[in-house]
């Protein structure tokens, strides 16, 4: 089995959510508050810090989107409540949704994969992550998705990829990773014996002592894993 990550692997999530938030801000009174470096260096720093707070368990999938948009209203000086901090996240989540977008070379490379079984190990929300593969109209190319949700255990927890792998029935040697962010995805797969592809497409440095394949693009991964079998 190829196992693949969706999120900035597959699904170009940073150009989607770039051109959501600049449209969002624009119509929200965020836009007078804060220009757009501020905001957006905000923005990150406040998205990832809730998420991890969701996959630590610490809020829940709804919890984090308001603690979100709740904190970067505060950063603005804007008091929000809880209520219309959800609502609008789920503005910005409308357009969001409309701008997510593949990687322009993930159609060709899932097709050079031919009719070897693909599968998903993800860290977002069951729903959210499932709706995306259903909008992408690349679900059809997944037959197995396991999400942290579903899992009860979230990346770089080897337990999520041992779970998958036992429920395709195969050994972790015997299937491949590939994934975007190597302390999540390469890291523990490798560890389990994974034949592990890094989709490193930020050049960044090259860990010490791993023995994964790094490629900048998913064709290049599609050609590793093809090289391997
Ligand atoms: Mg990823």
């Amino acid at each position: 089995m190829i196992f693949f990550d969706l999120d900035h692997t597959l699904l170009d999530l940073e150009s989607a959510d770039r051109d959501a938030l600049a449209q969002f801000r624009t119509m929200s009174p965020l836009g007078e508050k804060l220009a757009w470096e501020p905001f957006y260096e905000a923005w990150e720093a406040i998205r990832i810090d809730c998420f991890q707070r969701y996959l630590d368990g610490e809020l829940t999938y709804d919890g984090q989107r308001a603690e979100r948009m709740r904190c970067i209203h505060k950063e603005a000086g804007i008091d929000l409540s809880e209520d219309d901090a959800f609502a609008e996240f789920m503005r910005y989540h409308a357009i969001l949704r409309e701008s997510w977008r593949l990687f322009p070379e993930t159609w060709i490379a899932l097709t050079l994969l031919g009719n070897r079984p693909l599968g998903l190990i993800t860290n977002g929300n069951a729903r959210q992550q499932r709706d995306k593969l259903k909008k992408l109209e690349i679900e059809g190319k997944f037959p197995f998705i396991l999400t942290a949700e579903e899992a009860g255990c979230a990346k770089p927890d080897p337990q999520i990829f041992l779970m998958a792998c036992e429920r395709v029935g195969e050994k972790p040697e015997d299937c491949f990773y590939v994934g975007d962010h190597f302390a999540s995805d390469i890291a523990p797969a490798e560890a389990l014996g994974m034949k592990t592809v890094w989709v490193d497409r930020k050049r960044q440095s090259f860990p010490e002592g791993s023995r994964a394949v790094r490629v900048n693009n998913l064709i290049s991964a599609a050609c590793a894993v093809l090289d391997w079998e």
